[in-house]
């Protein structure tokens, strides 16, 4: 298995077919997408197949992210155990429609570095909150003093 640097991929390079690919995803990582997920630690190990001119890349992705609590908005670690497929064919410039990624075979350059944290974020609980009595009460009473504010303004 080969340990990436980076989240490129050649398509144009017959040897990814049958090729595992493994990423060990840290904090940098979220940090650089700047999303919901401040932290993580997830291991995601990428198989390419092909067949009829589309490269079918699995992408399984394991391990923790830390996101704010929706309640109390402390840190809440969220642990991830995904497998997404994309999809992805060569043609004459870059285009995603959703179910198939277009590259451009004279590059022939996919980044899967955004598929990755997009399957990672798609995979997380619509509810991101602490178990019953771990939120952080101090910041909930302040929470709530401060709604009470914005609710007194608008009479
Ligand atoms: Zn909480």
């Amino acid at each position: 298995m080969d340990k990436m640097e980076n989240y490129i991929i050649d398509l144009t390079d017959s040897r990814i077919v049958g090729t595992s690919y493994e990423f060990v995803i840290g904090d940098s990582f979220f940090e650089q997408f700047g999303g919901i997920i401040s932290r993580g630690d997830i291991h995601t190990v990428v198989t390419c197949e092909y067949s009829g001119s589309l490269f079918r890349f699995s992408i399984h992705s394991e391990g923790k992210v830390i996101t704010p609590c929706d309640r109390c908005l402390a840190d809440v670690e969220l642990m991830i155990d995904t497998t997404d497929m994309l999809v992805a064919k060569l043609g004459t410039s870059y285009s995603d429609d959703g179910d198939c990624v277009t590259v451009d075979s004279n590059d022939g350059e996919l980044d899967l570095s955004s598929f990755i944290y997009e399957f990672i974020t798609l995979s997380l609980p619509v509810k991101r909150v602490h178990k019953d009595n771990e939120c952080n009460l101090e910041m909930i009473s302040v929470l709530k003093k401060y709604q009470i504010d914005i609710e007194s303004e608008d009479l």
